[in-house]
């Protein structure tokens, strides 16, 4: 029998499990080096003080990328991983006292919207429709494939796909579109807030981006069991089952490369090699440290980064009814935040609040009559959010608008608290300037500058995560993992005679 060909990955990040898990059932003896002493990357787990909390992402949807590795894999999923689909996906709160309510049941939604803006139903449904049509003819094209291999880039296909749509999906912008199809401009809002679920900017973002609607509001969204550490666990526990083996507290401190072509890596000084190597850290590092190529790493600079996030993890000693699983606290001149964060890359005073409660589909995650606030704001991704007056600050602003709408005194409620920011991000999981999703989709470009899942410059060295093609946020993880251990089987065939 043949020897096995030997993978490394260096990060357990999403979709560096991911890639494990498809490259070790396609036969690889796959080894994953990871720097911290857990898997999953940005999606971590706090225990404090009898609460848990999710610390990183906290949204679920297209539960389908999960299901099929397990398929994949020939493996039931039900020993792993538990989820269920959310009657209400989130609940969003004006600071003119306007509440709105959006169901996943879509004709429920546009009653909600009617009931609460007098916004016809055919309106929703119109924008709906056509949310499906861009997702399943250019989404498809775009997020499922390499657009860098000329042999898969198939221009004809995409012209196709484009002539179907509007030109104004791509000539301009996601809240252009959002106006034309909505009078109200809480539901304008509403719907501009889903550029943010890749760290953009509605005002900048192309139409196209109207395509991540559909993933919320027709597929749905999905509360893991245990909570998003669970996405983590799956995975890790299904690569364990796939015989990947794992070493963490390993921090690789370079990709060696040999003859233009990657055949090991260094970590803690030793030397290990192997037949391919997946980088499932940020792009940036990998060029900058591993690579030790500065050129190529302020190349990848030129591209925007996403925006980051400031988080306070609050444990509440009381219960809030009224509250949800996903709650939005908008602001009051949307656009003027965006600036801030994008423009300015200045805090904003006013700025759009997430709260996100676990306890309120688990009420084990905090103590009885309690619950764990995960309180999110967007911002610029660099070193300003970072410092402790600014976190102060922050901290001031969210709290006098949560009280303002929700007519309480939060602070006193806080029983206890961490946080997270910017730099901290960047320390944890080397996501350059704690971007969240590595680069922006603020130009129309940019689903073409995103870095490749493969190495022009250096063969057998593949990228996985969300700072390369298609982008961040788990399910893009998931689907670059897919494509780059795709690209991988194909090459490797010609691998075994040279
Ligand atoms: C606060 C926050 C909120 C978010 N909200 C959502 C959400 O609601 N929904 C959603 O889908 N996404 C969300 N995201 C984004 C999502 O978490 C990421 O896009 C995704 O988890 C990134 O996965 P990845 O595979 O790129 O790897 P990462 O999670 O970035 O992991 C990379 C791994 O590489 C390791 N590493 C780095 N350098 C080295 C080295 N030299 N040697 C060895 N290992 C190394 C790191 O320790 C890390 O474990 C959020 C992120 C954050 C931080």
């Amino acid at each position: 029998m043949a020897a096995k060909q030997k993978a490394i990955i260096i990060g357990a990040g999403v979709a560096g499990l991911a890639c494990a898990i498809r490259l070790a059932v396609q036969g690889f003896e796959v080894t994953i080096f990871e720097k911290n002493n857990y898997a999953g990357g940005k999606i971590g787990l706090l225990e404090k003080d009898g609460y848990c909390f999710d610390t990183g992402p906290s949204l679920f949807v297209q539960p389908q990328n999960i299901r099929e590795l397990f398929d994949m894999a020939g493996e039931t999923i039900i020993p792993y991983f538990h989820y269920k689909k959310l009657d209400l996906t989130c609940k969003y709160f004006y600071e003119d006292g306007t509440i709105i309510n959006a169901y996943s049941n879509k004709e429920k939604f546009a009653k909600e919207l009617k009931e609460k803006t007098g916004g016809r139903p055919h309106y929703l449904f119109t924008y709906l429709d056509e949310a499906e049509k861009i997702y399943n003819k250019i989404g498809s094209i775009f997020l499922n494939q390499s657009l860098h291999k000329k042999e898969k880039f198939d221009i004809q296909k995409i012209l196709k796909a484009f002539s179907v749509t509007k030109p104004a999906y791509l000539f301009s912008t996601l809240h252009k579109q959002n106006k034309r199809s909505f009078s109200d401009e809480h539901v304008v809002q509403l719907f501009d807030r889903f550029a943010t679920y890749n760290g953009s900017n509605p005002y900048k973002a192309p139409g196209m981006l109207k395509l991540i609607s559909h993933v919320e509001m027709n597929e749905g969204v999905y509360y893991p069991e245990g909570g998003m550490i669970s996405i983590a666990r799956a995975l890790y526990g299904l690569a364990i089952k796939k015989g990947v083996s794992f070493h963490f507290n390993h921090t690789v401190q370079k990709i060696i490369v040999a003859d233009k072509k990657a055949t090991g890596i260094v970590v803690n000084n030793e030397t290990f090699f192997a037949d391919v190597a997946v980088s499932n850290i940020d792009v940036y590092f990998t060029y900058l440290q591993l690579l030790n190529d500065e050129q190529s790493a302020n190349t990848i600079l030129k591209q925007e980064r996403s925006s980051s996030a400031l988080v306070f993890y609050w444990g509440i000693k009381k219960d809030f009814p009224g509250l949800e699983l996903h709650n939005i606290f908008f602001s009051k001149n949307y656009k003027a935040e965006f600036n801030s964060i994008f423009e300015d890359k200045k805090i904003y005073d006013d700025p759009t609040i997430y709260i996100n409660i676990t306890s309120k589909m688990e009420p084990e995650h905090a103590p009885s009559g309690k619950e764990n606030w995960f309180v999110m704001i967007n911002v610029a991704s660099n070193e300003q959010a970072s410092d402790e007056a600014t976190i102060n600050l922050c901290r001031k602003n969210i709290l006098a608008k949560l009280n303002r709408i929700l007519k309480t005194d939060i602070e006193p409620l806080i029983e206890t608290e961490a946080v997270l920011h910017p730099k901290l991000i960047e320390a944890q999981t080397a996501s350059y300037a704690g971007a969240l999703y590595g680069t922006s989709s603020n130009s129309r470009k940019a689903a073409f500058m995103r870095h490749p899942n493969f190495s022009n410059k250096i063969q057998r060295l593949y990228f996985a995560g969300g700072s390369v093609h298609p982008g961040g946020g788990i399910p893009l993880c998931l689907k670059s993992a897919k494509i780059a251990s795709e690209l991988i089987m194909e090459d490797s065939k010609k691998w075994k005679h040279e």
